[in-house]
């Protein structure tokens, strides 16, 4: 009967897929601990420890691929993971920030911003989620938090989270009754705690759900935010793609890139019948984008479950992922993670009006 090397066991091991798109366990560096014994196999699988669950089926993905190896008898793979480091707080773990942006309110920002935060992580990206629309935070609704945020040491922050994924919100920190005099210090205050502060822990990305319009708060906020890129969304209606036109080049004034648009509320998809009608016009996204020489991301259908779900705190990638309204925010979301790992450092091209 063939012997059985641990060359093989690695080949072997080589061939499982990580979820997500993440390659191989031994390209990762995750296999260790290799021991042969006649026909039986032992391996460890290093992981991060939040991802225990999730692993599981890697680890037994692992096991059938070094049993089906001729001349094995018996494989047991084991998950370990390292004492996790002590948890530092701030951004310094966090791969990249992107802000969500719009040039006005009401076109679905919110609604974009936690869908597309969602889909990351469905994705396998470590994503998070910081609020930072200091008129209307809504994410705390959204993700159906109900408690606050911790913070055992009395100077770091515990995010609250949602749907496996964590939060911070201004509304966590400036309470909604908070005059609007008082709020502009307050809000700077806040958000300097929500970068600096919070435990984000390690995330591949952190997504910001900005204040809607490009005035000087909104410039600020871009500024003070170490962004990486920046998606802009907008109904397909002229005024709002006017407005989105200033979203962009709000960013580009910052020399923050910009990963793309999306167009929301495109297609209006009766939830009777299926039938489709372009009710605030269709494709003006797509154009603008081609005009302004920005990445076009994709289109999210104006559909009635996107609404009642976020209304319930269970937003449509978390409840209904193989929804087709769920298909098109992880497709925004893998096409923005195209850009981002592509354009990462690029400088924004220029600005064309017409
Ligand atoms: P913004 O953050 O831009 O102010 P929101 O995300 O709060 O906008 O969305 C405004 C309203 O529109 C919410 O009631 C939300 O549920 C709804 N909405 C957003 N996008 C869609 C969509 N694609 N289909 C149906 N309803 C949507």
């Amino acid at each position: 009967m063939a012997r059985v090397t641990e060359a093989d066991v690695r080949g072997a091991l080589a061939r499982v897929r990580l979820p997500g798109g993440r390659g191989d366990p031994v390209g990762r560096g995750m296999v260790s601990g290799i021991a042969v014994d006649g026909g039986a196999v032992r391996f460890a699988i290093e992981i991060d420890p939040a991802e225990r669950d999730a692993m599981e089926a890697t680890r037994r993905a692992c096991e059938d691929a070094v049993r089906a190896l001729p001349g094995v008898a018996s494989a047991t793979g084991a998950l370990t993971a390292e004492a996790p480091a002590p948890r530092r707080a701030g951004l310094e773990r966090v791969g990249a920030v992107v802000a969500v942006a719009s040039g006005k309110g009401g076109v679905g920002k919110s609604t974009v911003a936690v869908n597309l935060a969602l889909a990351l992580a469905a994705l396998g990206r470590r994503a998070g989620l910081l609020d930072a629309d200091i008129y209307g935070p809504s994410q705390p609704r959204l993700l159906g938090l109900s408690g606050k945020p911790s913070s055992p040491d009395g100077k770091t922050i515990e995010p609250a989270r949602g749907h496996g994924i964590p939060c911070m919100s201004m509304g966590f920190l400036v309470d909604e009754e908070t005059p609007m005099i008082w709020r502009g210090p307050m809000v700077q205050s806040a958000l300097g705690q929500m970068l600096d502060d919070v435990l984000w822990g390690a995330l591949d990305v952190l997504v910001v759900d900005m204040p809607p319009g490009t005035g000087d708060a909104q410039l600020t906020l871009a500024q003070r935010t170490p962004l990486a890129g920046a998606i802009v969304v907008s109904t397909p209606q002229d005024l709002a793609l006017l407005d989105a036109r200033k979203g962009l080049a709000m960013f580009r004034k910052v020399d923050v890139p910009v990963l793309g648009i999306v167009e929301n509320m495109s297609l209006y998809v009766c939830p009777e019948c299926g039938a489709e009608a372009p009710l605030f016009g269709h494709g003006g996204a797509r154009a603008a984008a081609a005009r302004a020489g920005a990445p076009f991301l994709g289109e999210i259908p104006l559909h009635l479950a996107i609404r009642e779900t976020s209304d319930d705190g269970r937003p449509i990638v978390a409840s209904a992922p193989a929804s087709p309204q769920a298909q098109a925010f992880l497709a925004v979301a893998a096409r923005a993670l195209e850009e981002l790992e592509r354009g990462a450092g690029k400088p924004a091209p220029r600005i064309v009006t017409t």
